[in-house]
């Protein structure tokens, strides 16, 4: 199996503060000679806003932080795209020990939740409901959750000197619920609040990205409740700008991956983006590379880990200190085997 996308990407959780100069020399010796040229950084709320202080995360990445991060990308010729996730994914809980990262869960809980429904509970979809299903989600009606997003983004792309910036959008279950946002579909809902914020970003001479899960029916496609919506909200698919880059995630093995040809059909541009398990990776990638209608910028590799502990297995073989730590590292190996 060989691609000859241009654009070989991977997603890195922004570092903790302890792991920086890990995740640099990770950077700068192993993932630039094996021919990365594109990280996406997720950063969340993990970042000392200026303008907005009340909402950093956990351990949160200075201004100078970032310079260093950007330094080591430049050298190696890495474009460095911050990302946040956005509208869904604004609560969970942490790893123990915490990478930084809050993961959504499969159960009814009251869990913690990211830095803006924390410091502005009343942008939250359910603010008045104590426990939640997955992860809590912004409201999208809500005139003041958005300002405060744009002017995260601002500040976002100005320290990483970006021209691209990725905002998440996945994984949306807790969307239209409230008074507000009952009133329109959840297709209407997603894509006009995204295709604003692209529009904010395009005014800046950026480029958006999402993930794709929210744009793809399971029933059309077979795909999982995660990987797909049920929810009747990938009628949105027919309402975003054409210039937004979806990001075509999944990460089990199917016979077949439709998504491939349903945003070629609908002229977007896409990235293919597998996680730990090798059997997905083979078949996704086989049919990404068969079904290429020139519609395809490359492969953005996710991974989930903290960035610290990806570094420290790959560079010095260390045990990874999440579950899938192990397999993540594996697999990335693999990737050079196939392509080479
Ligand atoms: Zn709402």
């Amino acid at each position: 199996m060989k691609f000859s996308w241009k654009t070989k990407g991977i997603v890195l959780t922004a570092p903790l503060s302890e792991e920086i100069d890990d995740v640099i020399k990770f950077i700068d010796e192993y993932l630039a000679p094996r021919g990365f040229n594109m990280i996406v950084m997720q950063v969340r709320y993990r970042y000392q806003f200026k303008h907005h202080p009340e909402v950093w995360g956990y351990d949160p990445l200075s201004f100078d932080d970032v310079k260093r991060l950007l330094a080591v990308c430049r050298k190696n010729n890495i474009k460095l795209v911050p990302k946040m996730n956005l509208i869904g994914h604004q609560s969970g809980f942490p790893n123990e020990p915490t990478d930084g990262i809050l993961h959504g869960h499969n159960q009814v809980l009251a869990d913690i939740n990211d830095g803006l429904l924390r410091a502005y509970p009343s942008f939250d979809e359910q603010c008045d409901t104590k426990e939640i299903l997955y992860s809590r989600s912004i409201c999208l009606s809500s005139r003041g959750a958005k300002a405060v997003v744009c002017e995260l983004l601002d500040e976002l792309m100005d320290v990483f000197e970006a021209d691209m910036i990725h905002i998440g959008c996945d994984e949306v279950f807790n969307a239209g619920l409230c008074p507000e946002c009952s009133k329109k579909t959840r297709a209407e809902l997603i894509s006009s609040w995204i295709n604003s914020l692209n529009e904010h970003v395009k005014k800046r001479g950026g480029v958006t990205l999402i993930w794709g899960d929210r744009l793809l029916s399971t029933e059309e496609t077979g795909y999982n409740r995660w990987e797909a919506s049920d929810n009747g909200s990938d009628s949105a698919i027919d309402m975003l700008s054409k210039d937004i880059v979806v990001c075509d995630w999944h990460y089990d093995k199917y016979e077949k991956y439709p998504s491939i040809d349903i945003f070629a059909n609908k002229g977007f541009k896409i990235m293919v983006s597998p996680w730990r398990d090798m059997n997905n990776l083979e078949a996704f990638l086989d049919y990404a590379i068969k079904n290429d209608k020139g519609h395809i910028n490359g492969i953005l590799m996710t991974t989930w880990c903290g960035s610290g502990d990806l570094a420290k297995r790959l560079l010095y073989g260390e045990k990874g200190r999440w579950l899938h730590t192990e397999q993540i590292a594996t697999t990335i190996e693999k990737i050079f085997e196939l392509e080479n």
